[in-house]
Formats: C-alpha cells, sequence, structure tokens
C-alpha cells in the first residue's frame, strides 16, 4: 500500500469582520498573531478575498501589489496601513495555464491587495515576507461553482502554496452594531453553529446546494461574497485534513469571526 507521505500546506478560512480589526487589540487579533507563530512559510499564498468580484476569475500577476484601502469612513491610521508583500509573476502564469478550462486572467497592473488580505495577513505574517497573490472572485457563478474551483486550486498545497480564504460565513452590514463585542443575533448563533457541524461532519453538499433553504441564511447571507471564500477552503481539503477552528466568536452582533484550518 502506498502512503502518501508527501507534506502539504494548510488550508485556512479566515473571518475577516470590519477593518478596525486591523489595529484594534482584541481576542480575534490575538488568536491571527498566534495562529501566525504556528505556521510554515510557504512558497505563496494564494488569497481569495470577498472584496475582489469581478466577471470572470482573475489573479494577481504583478512584482509588487498595491495595498488597497477599499474601505470608507475609518481613521486616518487605518489608511496609513500598508502591506508591502512581494507578488509572484511567475506562480500567477502556472496557475492559470494549469487551470487553463477555468480561463483564469493574470492581471497585471490593475488590483493588488485588499483589505480582506491584508488586514488578515497583517497579523499572521507581519513582516510581509511571504508572496501573495489575490484569486478573484467571478460574481457570475453560483457556490458549486466556486466549490469545485477550490477543489482544483486544492493541488497547489503539495507545492508548497498555502491557500487562504478571507470573507465572513455570517456577514450582514444593514444589522451590524458598532459596538465590537455587541452579543451577536440569534440567527447569527444559529447560522454559525450550523455551518460549523456541517464542517466537522465533512457533509458539505448542503454549505453549497442548500444553503439558501437554511431559514437564516437569508439574513446571514444577505450578498454571497463574503460566504464564497469559504467554499474555496472546503474545496482545497481533503478527508485526510484535520479540521481546527482557530477562532470561534462574534463582532459587531453580525458577523461571525469564526477561522478554521484544515491541514
Ligand atoms: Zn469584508
Amino acid at each position: 500500500m502506498n502512503v502518501d507521505t508527501s507534506s502539504k500546506m494548510p488550508a485556512i478560512f479566515f473571518g475577516h469582520g470590519s477593518p478596525i480589526n486591523v489595529i484594534a487589540e482584541n481576542d480575534y487579533t490575538q488568536a491571527l498573531r498566534s495562529l501566525g507563530k504556528n505556521l510554515p512559510k510557504p512558497k505563496a499564498i494564494v488569497m481569495i478575498s470577498a472584496h475582489w468580484e469581478t466577471t470572470g476569475t482573475w489573479i494577481t500577476g504583478m512584482q509588487h501589489p498595491k495595498t488597497i484601502h477599499d474601505f470608507a469612513g475609518f481613521s486616518d491610521e487605518l489608511y496609513a496601513v500598508q502591506y508591502p508583500a512581494q507578488g509572484l509573476p511567475i506562480l500567477a502564469e502556472e496557475i492559470a495555464a494549469m487551470l487553463v478550462d477555468q480561463n483564469i486572467t493574470v492581471d497585471r497592473n490593475k488590483w493588488g491587495l485588499d483589505h480582506g488580505t491584508w488586514a488578515v495577513l497583517r497579523h499572521v505574517y507581519p513582516h510581509a515576507d511571504v508572496p501573495v497573490l489575490q484569486l478573484s472572485l467571478d460574481q457570475n457563478q453560483p457556490p458549486a461553482f466556486h466549490y469545485a474551483l477550490g477543489q482544483k486550486l486544492a493541488l497547489l498545497r503539495k507545492q508548497e502554496v498555502m491557500l487562504m480564504g478571507s470573507g465572513n460565513i455570517v456577514h450582514n452590514l444593514r444589522k451590524i452594531n458598532w459596538d465590537t463585542d455587541a452579543k451577536p443575533y440569534d440567527w447569527v448563533v444559529a447560522f454559525d453553529h450550523w455551518v460549523k457541524d456541517k464542517i466537522i461532519t465533512r457533509d458539505f453538499q448542503p454549505l453549497i446546494a442548500d444553503v439558501e433553504t437554511m431559514p437564516e441564511a437569508k439574513l446571514s447571507i444577505p450578498t454571497w461574497e463574503h460566504y464564497l471564500p469559504l467554499l474555496y477552503i472546503l474545496g482545497a481539503s481533503n478527508e485526510k485534513d484535520m479540521i481546527d477552528f482557530i477562532f470561534e466568536g462574534y463582532q459587531n452582533a453580525s458577523m461571525s469571526m469564526r477561522c478554521l484550518r484544515f491541514s
């Protein structure tokens, strides 16, 4: 019997919440920092961020991706933050070539790193010393497409590439309470726990195909972009992976900050 002993990089989903977490000192940011101290250093990170929605799938292919401050109404301190990680253009080309049927376009000068990416990585890899590529969300595709693309990306984990998704399992800006520690709504907790249970039992199909039939889904996923990065990470996992929840909790009453790792 062949035993697969080759090492593979983890695939990690991050809830990122409000941009305040970039500079906040709380149990969530502490969890990200202690995670970073225990992670291997990959050749590169491929990050699927909620904040890059496109027509078709794109991947950043510039050597020096700019730090994008894609939010409004926050303090000057947040706008001053830079995350000067390098890109890795050759890897972007390789991924586009490897996934030729998925028709991924290499972006040379438009995007960069948005706050879905650097709000998380600033805590996990504070020295910005790992190259980062962002993969966009094709806004015209259904959940099953995003899960299937995650399955295709899984093989990168054996090529020293760490896959990360950044969004939120529950994200409702209309219901937000600007007190970070506000008590979460019942539907937030219910939906978050339902998703957690499906992940633990590796029963992913309901999270892809039937999620809209859940009564709490309408409020928990009013738009898809913060939920979809999770599907990439589920797609990139396999049954041999261990699952651990790096962080469990809620912010602003309407956001699940759950983070999880397959490794
Ligand atoms: Zn966001």
